[in-house]
């Protein structure tokens, strides 16, 4: 099976399952497995922050990250399209009693300031008290631009909010700018990074932060389950990811690019209302066009997509090549 649904389905290579079979490992919930604290040492080093936890998912990470930010009764600001608020099935309010503000994307994924502005809410007891701003990057395959990270930083230090990034997927946002990473993370109090997608480990995520804020994550990361054992067997996939998987992100994005190009040669399909910038394709199909009938074809050639979404959305990872790709456009001319 050749699968674009997502960048979470890449499977650990040999290496990373050498690693694994052979990663020191303890006890992380007594603060005992080496290869967990190297992880977290390491990471908050390496992404300009005081400390770092490894999680067992983004949804685990950015809960705790609102959680730690906003008490009971807080409000963050959000994008309408945010994973933390549209496909975390509504942690944030149901675990963290935190009300969301979500605000209309731009078609670029930013959310505009005075939008984001008018959302305050004044300090008055009929209000939550609004606590934190909430970007993505990259958000729906598009990248955020260096400059607006700068305005929003302003903008939060102005209105005295914490600035969070879900940054799942912010090593494809780093690579398509051609920047260290530093030069996104610099701006924000936290942020997330999925080390299960593009980045090929099998499972987790790390939150970043300050002493005190990922002090508190811990303690709630326990409260909901996620203090894991010898957890140090996940924790050496995620490094390795990190340290050799990241440039290759770029093939990535070249891909998806060659993707794009190759479907907008088949009648009825056209990704010309979508900038590809990443990873992530996104794909207007015609009316007349069964979806389910070409799903199941490409089901029995060997390919896994995900046409249901308007518009459709193909992924391309570490574990998809141009002859994969070339391979399911021609089942898919051949399907229709
Ligand atoms: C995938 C994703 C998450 C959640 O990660 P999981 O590990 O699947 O829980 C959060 N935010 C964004 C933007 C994502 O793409």
């Amino acid at each position: 099976m050749i699968d674009f649904r997502s960048d979470t389905v890449t499977k650990p290579d040999q290496a990373m399952r050498d690693a694994m079979a052979n990663a020191p490992v303890g006890d992380d919930v007594y603060g005992d497995d080496p290869s967990v604290n190297a992880l977290e040492r390491w990471a908050a080093e390496r992404h300009g922050f005081d400390a770092a936890l490894f999680t067992a998912s983004g949804t685990q990470a950015n809960l705790l990250a609102l959680m730690s930010h906003c008490e009971r009764g807080d409000e963050y600001l959000c994008g309408q399209q945010a994973h933390n608020y549209k496909y975390e099935a509504g942690g944030a309010a149901v675990l963290g009693s935190i009300q969301p503000q979500p605000i209309e994307n731009a078609p670029d994924g930013t959310l505009p300031f005075e939008k984001l502005a008018a959302a305050i809410k004044p300090n008055d007891f009929h209000f939550a008290r609004t606590k934190l701003l909430s970007l993505e990057n990259t958000i729906g395959g598009r990248v955020l631009p260096l400059s607006y990270l700068a305005e929003a930083r302003m903008f939060c230090n102005k209105h005295q909010l914490s600035l969070h990034l879900d940054g799942a997927r912010v090593y494809n946002a780093a690579v398509a700018l051609d920047v260290d990473i530093t030069a996104i993370s610099c701006h924000f109090d936290s942020m997330t990074v999925c080390l299960s997608k593009g980045l090929g480990a099998p499972v987790g995520s790390l939150l970043l932060g300050s002493k005190a804020f990922i002090e508190k994550a811990r303690r709630l990361r326990k409260m909901l389950g996620g203090g894991m054992r010898q957890a140090g067997i996940l924790a050496v996939a995620g490094q390795k990811a990190l340290e050799e998987n990241v440039e290759r992100l770029a093939e990535d994005h070249a891909n998806a690019h060659y993707l794009a190009n190759k479907i907008n040669e088949i009648e009825g399909f056209s990704t010309h209302n979508y900038d590809v910038q990443t990873n992530i394709v996104y794909v207007d199909i015609a009316d007349n066009i069964d979806r389910v009938r070409l799903n199941m074809r490409l089901m029995d050639n060997g390919f896994r997509v995900s046409l249901n979404g308007a518009p459709a959305r193909f992924v391309t990872h570490k574990d998809v090549n141009r002859q994969g790709i070339d391979a399911l456009i021609n089942a898919m001319k051949k399907s229709l």
